[in-house]
Protein backbone atom coordinates (compact mmCIF):
# COMPACT_ATOMS: atom_id res chain seq x y z
CA UNK A 1 0.00 0.00 0.00
CA UNK A 2 1.44 3.28 -0.58
CA UNK A 3 1.78 5.76 1.89
CA UNK A 4 -0.47 8.57 1.63
CA UNK A 5 -1.04 12.04 2.94
CA UNK A 6 -4.11 14.28 3.52
CA UNK A 7 -4.60 17.75 2.22
CA UNK A 8 -6.37 19.78 4.68
CA UNK A 9 -8.10 23.36 4.24
CA UNK A 10 -10.20 25.04 6.83
CA UNK A 11 -12.66 27.25 6.15
CA UNK A 12 -13.69 29.36 9.74
CA UNK A 13 -16.59 31.48 10.65
CA UNK A 14 -15.78 34.24 13.43
CA UNK A 15 -18.63 35.31 15.34
CA UNK A 16 -17.53 38.95 15.88
CA UNK A 17 -18.42 40.96 19.26
CA UNK A 18 -20.05 43.99 18.04
CA UNK A 19 -22.73 45.14 19.93
CA UNK A 20 -24.95 45.29 17.38
CA UNK A 21 -25.91 43.17 14.13
CA UNK A 22 -24.28 43.79 10.74
CA UNK A 23 -27.32 45.15 9.53
CA UNK A 24 -30.07 46.51 12.09
CA UNK A 25 -29.36 47.80 15.70
CA UNK A 26 -30.12 44.55 17.38
CA UNK A 27 -28.58 43.33 19.70
CA UNK A 28 -25.77 41.01 18.34
CA UNK A 29 -25.69 38.22 21.05
CA UNK A 30 -27.85 36.41 22.31
CA UNK A 31 -26.57 33.11 23.93
CA UNK A 32 -28.00 34.35 26.76
CA UNK A 33 -31.50 35.13 25.95
CA UNK A 34 -34.88 33.84 24.85
CA UNK A 35 -35.49 32.56 21.69
CA UNK A 36 -36.70 35.45 18.90
CA UNK A 37 -36.05 38.35 21.31
CA UNK A 38 -33.46 40.41 19.61
CA UNK A 39 -34.93 40.62 15.61
CA UNK A 40 -36.42 43.67 14.06
CA UNK A 41 -37.93 44.01 10.33
CA UNK A 42 -34.95 43.94 9.26
CA UNK A 43 -32.89 40.83 10.37
CA UNK A 44 -36.39 39.09 10.57
CA UNK A 45 -35.98 39.60 6.43
CA UNK A 46 -39.86 41.27 6.33
CA UNK A 47 -39.90 43.13 2.88
CA UNK A 48 -39.27 46.51 1.67
CA UNK A 49 -36.76 47.15 4.64
CA UNK A 50 -33.13 48.46 3.86
CA UNK A 51 -30.18 47.39 5.91
CA UNK A 52 -27.45 49.20 6.52
CA UNK A 53 -24.00 48.37 7.25
CA UNK A 54 -22.17 48.37 10.82
CA UNK A 55 -19.14 50.46 10.36
CA UNK A 56 -17.82 48.35 13.25
CA UNK A 57 -17.81 45.07 11.52
CA UNK A 58 -15.60 46.27 9.01
CA UNK A 59 -12.93 47.67 11.52
CA UNK A 60 -13.03 44.16 13.48
CA UNK A 61 -12.59 42.40 10.22
CA UNK A 62 -9.71 44.80 8.52
CA UNK A 63 -7.98 44.71 12.21
CA UNK A 64 -8.27 40.42 11.47
CA UNK A 65 -6.64 40.74 8.08
CA UNK A 66 -3.72 43.19 9.24
CA UNK A 67 -3.33 40.88 11.91
CA UNK A 68 -3.03 37.85 9.29
CA UNK A 69 -1.07 39.85 7.17
CA UNK A 70 -3.30 40.12 4.47
CA UNK A 71 -1.32 40.76 0.85
CA UNK A 72 -4.38 43.11 -0.25
CA UNK A 73 -7.07 44.55 1.64
CA UNK A 74 -9.43 45.99 -1.23
CA UNK A 75 -9.84 49.36 -1.47
CA UNK A 76 -13.24 48.57 -2.45
CA UNK A 77 -14.85 45.61 -2.15
CA UNK A 78 -18.71 44.43 -2.34
CA UNK A 79 -21.21 42.90 -0.35
CA UNK A 80 -23.04 40.18 -2.63
CA UNK A 81 -26.32 38.28 -2.48
CA UNK A 82 -25.59 34.03 -2.18
CA UNK A 83 -29.30 32.74 -3.23
CA UNK A 84 -30.75 29.25 -1.18
CA UNK A 85 -33.55 28.52 0.72
CA UNK A 86 -33.13 27.40 4.42
CA UNK A 87 -36.36 27.56 6.85
CA UNK A 88 -33.40 30.18 8.95
CA UNK A 89 -33.04 32.18 6.43
CA UNK A 90 -36.22 34.32 6.21
CA UNK A 91 -34.86 36.70 2.99
CA UNK A 92 -34.25 33.44 0.93
CA UNK A 93 -30.49 35.36 0.83
CA UNK A 94 -27.75 35.46 2.83
CA UNK A 95 -25.87 39.07 2.55
CA UNK A 96 -22.17 37.74 2.15
CA UNK A 97 -19.31 39.00 0.10
CA UNK A 98 -18.51 37.07 -3.52
CA UNK A 99 -16.01 38.37 -6.34
CA UNK A 100 -14.51 41.16 -4.50
CA UNK A 101 -14.22 39.95 -0.63
CA UNK A 102 -12.67 42.39 1.83
CA UNK A 103 -9.03 40.78 1.81
CA UNK A 104 -6.85 38.70 -0.30
CA UNK A 105 -3.82 36.50 0.97
CA UNK A 106 -2.12 36.19 4.32
CA UNK A 107 -0.60 33.75 6.38
CA UNK A 108 -0.99 32.02 10.01
CA UNK A 109 1.81 30.54 11.87
CA UNK A 110 1.80 27.86 13.68
CA UNK A 111 4.60 27.18 16.43
CA UNK A 112 5.27 23.83 16.77
CA UNK A 113 7.03 21.67 19.22
CA UNK A 114 9.11 20.21 17.17
CA UNK A 115 10.93 23.78 16.27
CA UNK A 116 9.70 24.15 12.54
CA UNK A 117 6.78 26.38 12.43
CA UNK A 118 4.37 25.96 9.93
CA UNK A 119 2.67 28.28 7.51
CA UNK A 120 -0.60 28.36 6.54
CA UNK A 121 -1.69 30.66 3.27
CA UNK A 122 -5.02 32.53 3.89
CA UNK A 123 -6.84 32.72 0.49
CA UNK A 124 -9.50 34.89 1.37
CA UNK A 125 -11.62 36.86 4.42
CA UNK A 126 -14.97 38.46 3.83
CA UNK A 127 -18.06 39.32 6.12
CA UNK A 128 -21.24 38.24 6.21
CA UNK A 129 -24.68 37.83 7.99
CA UNK A 130 -24.81 34.86 9.52
CA UNK A 131 -28.83 32.51 9.44
CA UNK A 132 -31.66 31.78 12.06
CA UNK A 133 -31.08 28.40 14.38
CA UNK A 134 -33.45 25.59 13.73
CA UNK A 135 -33.92 23.25 16.78
CA UNK A 136 -35.17 19.95 16.63
CA UNK A 137 -37.14 19.48 19.81
CA UNK A 138 -40.02 16.17 20.25
CA UNK A 139 -40.34 15.46 16.58
CA UNK A 140 -40.63 19.39 15.99
CA UNK A 141 -38.42 22.43 14.12
CA UNK A 142 -38.54 25.23 16.11
CA UNK A 143 -36.74 28.27 14.54
CA UNK A 144 -34.79 30.68 16.57
CA UNK A 145 -33.90 34.18 14.45
CA UNK A 146 -31.56 35.37 16.92
CA UNK A 147 -28.79 34.96 14.96
CA UNK A 148 -30.05 36.30 12.20
CA UNK A 149 -27.37 39.29 10.87
CA UNK A 150 -24.99 37.96 13.48
CA UNK A 151 -21.83 39.64 11.88
CA UNK A 152 -19.62 36.81 10.96
CA UNK A 153 -15.79 36.70 9.03
CA UNK A 154 -15.48 33.72 6.99
CA UNK A 155 -11.93 33.08 6.99
CA UNK A 156 -10.68 30.55 4.32
CA UNK A 157 -7.24 28.80 4.12
CA UNK A 158 -5.29 27.71 1.23
CA UNK A 159 -5.03 23.46 1.16
CA UNK A 160 -2.31 23.85 2.93
CA UNK A 161 -2.21 21.60 6.32
CA UNK A 162 -0.65 17.79 6.04
CA UNK A 163 -2.83 16.84 9.56
CA UNK A 164 -5.29 16.81 11.83
CA UNK A 165 -3.44 17.33 14.65
CA UNK A 166 -1.78 20.88 12.12
CA UNK A 167 -5.56 21.65 11.96
CA UNK A 168 -6.00 21.83 15.52
CA UNK A 169 -3.15 23.53 16.15
CA UNK A 170 -4.08 26.12 13.72
CA UNK A 171 -7.32 26.49 14.90
CA UNK A 172 -6.16 26.99 18.76
CA UNK A 173 -3.94 30.07 16.87
CA UNK A 174 -6.44 31.61 15.38
CA UNK A 175 -8.67 31.41 18.74
CA UNK A 176 -5.69 33.11 20.58
CA UNK A 177 -5.42 35.64 17.78
CA UNK A 178 -8.84 36.33 17.99
CA UNK A 179 -9.08 36.71 21.20
CA UNK A 180 -5.77 38.91 21.40
CA UNK A 181 -7.20 41.37 18.96
CA UNK A 182 -10.50 41.71 21.18
CA UNK A 183 -12.82 41.25 18.29
CA UNK A 184 -14.59 37.80 18.92
CA UNK A 185 -15.11 35.81 22.26
CA UNK A 186 -14.01 32.14 19.57
CA UNK A 187 -15.76 30.05 21.34
CA UNK A 188 -16.29 27.14 20.05
CA UNK A 189 -19.18 25.61 22.43
CA UNK A 190 -20.98 28.79 21.91
CA UNK A 191 -20.82 28.72 17.96
CA UNK A 192 -18.64 32.06 18.44
CA UNK A 193 -16.19 30.10 16.22
CA UNK A 194 -17.13 27.49 13.56
CA UNK A 195 -14.97 25.17 11.68
CA UNK A 196 -15.50 23.30 8.02
CA UNK A 197 -12.74 21.10 7.31
CA UNK A 198 -12.38 20.39 3.32
CA UNK A 199 -10.32 17.04 3.08
CA UNK A 200 -8.48 14.84 0.13
CA UNK A 201 -5.98 12.71 -0.08
CA UNK A 202 -3.27 11.76 -2.46
CA UNK A 203 -0.03 9.59 -2.44
CA UNK A 204 2.74 11.14 -0.52
CA UNK A 205 5.27 13.40 -2.87
CA UNK A 206 2.67 13.37 -5.60
CA UNK A 207 1.20 17.41 -6.10
CA UNK A 208 -2.16 17.23 -7.47
CA UNK A 209 -5.05 18.09 -5.74
CA UNK A 210 -8.16 14.99 -5.67
CA UNK A 211 -11.42 15.19 -5.24
CA UNK A 212 -12.61 16.75 -1.13
CA UNK A 213 -14.94 16.29 0.95
CA UNK A 214 -16.46 18.91 2.78
CA UNK A 215 -16.90 18.38 6.71
CA UNK A 216 -19.59 20.80 7.74
CA UNK A 217 -19.81 23.13 11.11
CA UNK A 218 -17.52 21.26 13.47
CA UNK A 219 -17.85 22.61 17.07
CA UNK A 220 -14.94 21.80 19.16
CA UNK A 221 -11.30 21.49 18.26
CA UNK A 222 -11.49 17.44 19.62
CA UNK A 223 -14.16 16.98 16.79
CA UNK A 224 -12.23 18.79 14.50
CA UNK A 225 -9.55 16.33 14.94
CA UNK A 226 -11.58 13.23 15.36
CA UNK A 227 -13.76 14.00 12.33
CA UNK A 228 -10.83 14.65 10.12
CA UNK A 229 -8.62 11.75 11.52
CA UNK A 230 -11.90 9.54 10.45
CA UNK A 231 -12.41 10.89 6.97
CA UNK A 232 -9.06 10.80 5.89
CA UNK A 233 -9.07 6.66 6.88
CA UNK A 234 -12.28 6.25 4.85
CA UNK A 235 -11.04 8.06 1.95
CA UNK A 236 -7.92 5.59 1.78
CA UNK A 237 -9.75 2.86 2.28
CA UNK A 238 -12.23 3.61 -0.61
CA UNK A 239 -9.16 4.39 -2.85
CA UNK A 240 -7.50 1.05 -1.54
CA UNK A 241 -10.73 -0.76 -2.71
CA UNK A 242 -10.23 0.85 -6.36
CA UNK A 243 -13.59 3.18 -5.86
CA UNK A 244 -13.42 6.72 -5.77
CA UNK A 245 -14.16 9.34 -4.14
CA UNK A 246 -17.23 11.71 -4.16
CA UNK A 247 -17.60 15.03 -3.42
CA UNK A 248 -19.66 14.62 -0.58
CA UNK A 249 -20.69 17.34 2.40
CA UNK A 250 -20.48 15.49 5.70
CA UNK A 251 -21.78 16.20 8.76
CA UNK A 252 -19.68 14.72 11.94
CA UNK A 253 -21.91 13.25 14.93
CA UNK A 254 -19.89 13.77 18.21
CA UNK A 255 -21.62 10.86 19.95
CA UNK A 256 -21.11 7.96 17.81
CA UNK A 257 -17.68 9.38 15.98
CA UNK A 258 -19.01 9.19 12.95
CA UNK A 259 -19.44 10.83 9.80
CA UNK A 260 -22.54 10.36 7.84
CA UNK A 261 -23.16 12.04 4.15
CA UNK A 262 -25.47 15.45 4.04
CA UNK A 263 -25.93 15.82 0.41
CA UNK A 264 -24.07 16.18 -2.54
CA UNK A 265 -21.62 19.23 -2.54
CA UNK A 266 -23.57 22.38 -4.46
CA UNK A 267 -21.76 24.17 -6.38
CA UNK A 268 -20.75 27.72 -6.15
CA UNK A 269 -23.55 28.49 -9.42
CA UNK A 270 -26.26 27.12 -7.56
CA UNK A 271 -26.35 30.26 -5.27
CA UNK A 272 -26.65 32.56 -8.14
CA UNK A 273 -24.66 35.25 -6.30
CA UNK A 274 -24.96 39.04 -7.52
CA UNK A 275 -24.11 42.02 -5.93
CA UNK A 276 -26.20 43.45 -3.34
CA UNK A 277 -28.40 46.07 -4.61
CA UNK A 278 -29.22 47.26 -1.17
CA UNK A 279 -25.90 48.21 0.53
CA UNK A 280 -23.58 50.56 -1.14
CA UNK A 281 -19.64 49.45 -2.11
CA UNK A 282 -17.53 48.84 0.96
CA UNK A 283 -14.69 51.78 0.61
CA UNK A 284 -11.81 51.77 2.89
CA UNK A 285 -9.25 54.65 2.26
CA UNK A 286 -6.18 55.19 3.32
CA UNK A 287 -6.72 57.05 6.55
CA UNK A 288 -9.54 54.74 7.42
CA UNK A 289 -6.69 52.19 7.26
CA UNK A 290 -3.99 53.51 8.65
CA UNK A 291 -6.19 54.80 11.74
CA UNK A 292 -7.20 50.87 11.83
CA UNK A 293 -3.67 49.89 11.83
CA UNK A 294 -2.69 51.68 14.56
CA UNK A 295 -4.94 49.97 16.73
CA UNK A 296 -2.91 46.62 16.21
CA UNK A 297 -1.49 45.59 18.90
CA UNK A 298 1.81 43.68 19.25
CA UNK A 299 0.64 39.75 18.43
CA UNK A 300 1.50 37.06 20.18
CA UNK A 301 4.00 35.29 18.61
CA UNK A 302 6.27 38.64 18.41
CA UNK A 303 5.52 38.64 21.97
CA UNK A 304 6.41 34.99 22.85
CA UNK A 305 9.23 35.62 21.13
CA UNK A 306 10.19 39.20 22.79
CA UNK A 307 9.69 37.67 26.14
CA UNK A 308 12.71 35.24 25.28
CA UNK A 309 14.88 37.43 24.13
CA UNK A 310 14.10 40.14 26.74
CA UNK A 311 13.70 38.59 29.94
CA UNK A 312 15.45 35.37 28.81
CA UNK A 313 12.67 33.41 29.81
CA UNK A 314 12.29 29.93 28.21
CA UNK A 315 10.01 29.46 25.43
CA UNK A 316 7.43 27.30 27.86
CA UNK A 317 7.42 30.16 30.08
CA UNK A 318 7.07 33.02 27.00
CA UNK A 319 4.18 30.60 25.89
CA UNK A 320 2.09 30.43 28.22
CA UNK A 321 2.33 34.02 29.46
CA UNK A 322 1.63 34.73 25.91
CA UNK A 323 -1.94 32.46 26.09
CA UNK A 324 -3.69 35.38 26.36
CA UNK A 325 -2.93 39.37 26.13
CA UNK A 326 -3.73 40.86 29.23
CA UNK A 327 -1.65 38.55 31.53
CA UNK A 328 1.53 38.70 28.89
CA UNK A 329 0.83 42.50 29.62
CA UNK A 330 0.33 41.44 33.46
CA UNK A 331 3.56 39.97 33.63
CA UNK A 332 5.72 42.31 31.85
CA UNK A 333 4.05 45.14 34.02
CA UNK A 334 5.51 43.49 37.01
CA UNK A 335 8.63 42.97 35.77
CA UNK A 336 8.60 46.75 34.89
CA UNK A 337 7.86 47.28 38.83
CA UNK A 338 10.56 45.24 40.19
CA UNK A 339 13.88 44.86 40.89
CA UNK A 340 13.52 41.21 40.80
CA UNK A 341 14.51 38.42 38.23
CA UNK A 342 11.90 38.20 35.43
CA UNK A 343 12.11 34.31 35.95
CA UNK A 344 11.36 34.55 39.58
CA UNK A 345 8.23 36.91 38.60
CA UNK A 346 7.53 34.37 35.62
CA UNK A 347 7.34 31.53 38.33
CA UNK A 348 4.86 33.40 40.77
CA UNK A 349 2.50 34.45 37.40
CA UNK A 350 2.59 30.81 36.30
CA UNK A 351 1.93 29.76 39.11
CA UNK A 352 -0.05 31.51 41.52
CA UNK A 353 -1.37 34.15 39.61
CA UNK A 354 -2.63 32.14 36.95
CA UNK A 355 -4.28 29.25 39.80
CA UNK A 356 -5.86 33.03 41.34
CA UNK A 357 -7.44 34.19 37.55
CA UNK A 358 -9.07 30.94 37.33
CA UNK A 359 -10.54 30.61 40.49
CA UNK A 360 -11.99 33.85 39.88
CA UNK A 361 -12.71 33.47 36.32
CA UNK A 362 -11.58 37.32 35.62
CA UNK A 363 -8.93 37.81 33.07
CA UNK A 364 -5.62 40.08 34.88
CA UNK A 365 -6.85 42.81 34.31
CA UNK A 366 -9.27 42.54 36.62
CA UNK A 367 -7.45 41.71 39.42
CA UNK A 368 -7.37 43.73 42.38
CA UNK A 369 -3.60 42.19 43.22
CA UNK A 370 -2.46 44.81 40.67
CA UNK A 371 0.82 44.22 39.31
CA UNK A 372 2.46 46.61 41.20
CA UNK A 373 1.44 44.76 44.66
CA UNK A 374 2.63 41.39 43.34
CA UNK A 375 6.04 43.27 42.57
CA UNK A 376 6.19 44.05 46.30
CA UNK A 377 4.68 40.55 47.50
CA UNK A 378 8.24 39.21 45.44
CA UNK A 379 10.28 41.49 47.38
CA UNK A 380 9.33 41.15 50.57
CA UNK A 381 9.69 37.47 50.30
CA UNK A 382 13.26 37.82 48.76
CA UNK A 383 13.91 40.05 51.77
CA UNK A 384 13.34 37.12 54.20
CA UNK A 385 10.45 39.43 55.70
CA UNK A 386 8.17 37.04 55.25
CA UNK A 387 8.41 33.47 54.32
CA UNK A 388 7.20 32.18 50.50
CA UNK A 389 4.73 30.45 52.06
CA UNK A 390 3.45 33.33 53.79
CA UNK A 391 3.49 35.07 50.41
CA UNK A 392 1.47 32.28 48.67
CA UNK A 393 -1.27 33.47 51.01
CA UNK A 394 -0.90 37.23 51.45
CA UNK A 395 -0.85 37.25 47.40
CA UNK A 396 -4.93 35.49 47.82
CA UNK A 397 -5.56 38.14 50.51
CA UNK A 398 -4.81 40.67 49.11
CA UNK A 399 -7.02 40.25 45.68
CA UNK A 400 -10.19 39.26 48.41
CA UNK A 401 -9.51 41.60 51.00
CA UNK A 402 -8.17 44.44 48.39
CA UNK A 403 -5.40 45.94 51.21
CA UNK A 404 -1.94 46.63 50.08
CA UNK A 405 1.02 43.68 50.77
CA UNK A 406 2.83 45.66 53.28
CA UNK A 407 -0.58 46.76 55.14
CA UNK A 408 -1.79 43.04 55.54
CA UNK A 409 1.63 42.32 57.12
CA UNK A 410 1.46 44.87 59.46
CA UNK A 411 -2.32 44.34 60.86
CA UNK A 412 -1.93 40.37 60.48
CA UNK A 413 1.55 40.22 61.96
CA UNK A 414 2.49 38.45 59.04
CA UNK A 415 6.40 39.13 59.04
CA UNK A 416 8.49 36.35 59.58
CA UNK A 417 9.86 35.43 62.77
CA UNK A 418 13.90 35.47 61.49
CA UNK A 419 15.65 36.64 65.42
CA UNK A 420 17.61 33.57 66.20
CA UNK A 421 17.39 34.56 70.18
CA UNK A 422 13.33 34.72 70.00
CA UNK A 423 12.95 31.34 68.19
CA UNK A 424 15.61 29.91 70.93
CA UNK A 425 13.89 30.93 73.75
CA UNK A 426 10.26 29.93 72.86
CA UNK A 427 12.24 26.46 71.68
CA UNK A 428 13.96 26.52 75.38
CA UNK A 429 10.12 27.24 76.33
CA UNK A 430 8.73 24.05 74.48
CA UNK A 431 11.44 21.66 75.76
CA UNK A 432 10.96 22.75 79.29
CA UNK A 433 7.18 21.91 79.26
CA UNK A 434 7.39 18.24 77.09
CA UNK A 435 9.80 15.97 79.32
CA UNK A 436 8.40 13.18 78.36
CA UNK A 437 8.90 13.70 74.33
CA UNK A 438 12.53 14.86 75.66
CA UNK A 439 12.66 11.48 77.45
CA UNK A 440 11.46 9.67 73.76
CA UNK A 441 14.36 11.09 72.09
CA UNK A 442 17.13 10.58 74.46
CA UNK A 443 15.95 6.89 74.25
CA UNK A 444 17.16 6.95 70.45
CA UNK A 445 13.82 7.63 68.90
CA UNK A 446 15.53 10.89 66.76
CA UNK A 447 12.52 10.96 64.53
CA UNK A 448 10.91 12.83 67.34
CA UNK A 449 12.85 15.73 66.34
CA UNK A 450 9.88 16.68 63.49
CA UNK A 451 7.71 17.13 66.27
CA UNK A 452 9.24 19.58 68.58
CA UNK A 453 9.61 21.49 64.79
CA UNK A 454 6.12 21.41 64.42
CA UNK A 455 5.43 22.84 67.79
CA UNK A 456 7.42 25.81 67.43
CA UNK A 457 5.98 26.04 63.79
CA UNK A 458 2.36 26.33 65.04
CA UNK A 459 3.41 28.70 67.48
CA UNK A 460 4.67 31.32 65.30
CA UNK A 461 1.68 30.20 62.52
CA UNK A 462 4.58 29.10 60.41
CA UNK A 463 6.18 32.31 60.03
CA UNK A 464 9.68 31.18 61.04
CA UNK A 465 12.46 28.98 58.72
CA UNK A 466 11.91 25.43 59.38
CA UNK A 467 15.41 24.21 58.67
CA UNK A 468 16.93 26.88 61.42
CA UNK A 469 14.11 25.49 64.22
CA UNK A 470 15.34 22.05 63.04
CA UNK A 471 19.04 22.83 63.86
CA UNK A 472 18.06 24.44 67.02
CA UNK A 473 15.85 21.88 68.82
CA UNK A 474 18.96 19.67 67.52
CA UNK A 475 20.98 21.27 69.36
CA UNK A 476 19.55 22.26 72.23
CA UNK A 477 18.35 18.03 73.05
CA UNK A 478 21.85 17.11 72.14
CA UNK A 479 23.21 19.41 74.82
CA UNK A 480 20.67 18.29 77.67
CA UNK A 481 18.31 21.39 77.52
CA UNK A 482 21.50 23.61 77.70
CA UNK A 483 22.31 25.54 74.72
CA UNK A 484 26.14 25.72 75.35
CA UNK A 485 25.16 29.33 77.80
ZN1 LIG B 1 -32.60 43.43 13.66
Amino acid sequence: MPEYESVIGLETHIQLNTRSKIFCGCKADSWEDDPNVNICPICAGLPGVLPTLNKSVVEKAVLLALAVQADNILPISYLARKNYFYPDLPKGYQISQYAEPLARGGRLIIPSADGEDRVVNIEKLHIEEDAGKTVHQNGKRLIDFNRCGVPLVEMVTAPDIRSADDAAAYLIQLRRLLRWLGISEADMERGQLRCDANVSIRILGEDSLNTKTEIKNINSIENVRAAIKTEVKRQIQTVEAGQTIEAWTLGWDEDTETLRKMRSKETEADYRYFREPDLLPIRIDEEWLLEIKSSLPELPLARQKRFTLDYGLPDYDAAILTEERSLSSYFEATVKLSAGDPKTISNWVMNDVLRLIKEKKISAGGLRLIPKYLAEIIEIVESGMITRGTGKELLVNVEDKGKTPLELVELEGLAQVSDEETLKSMAMTIVDQNPKQVATYKAGKATILGWFVGQLMRATKGRADAKIVQSIFQELLDNDGDLGS
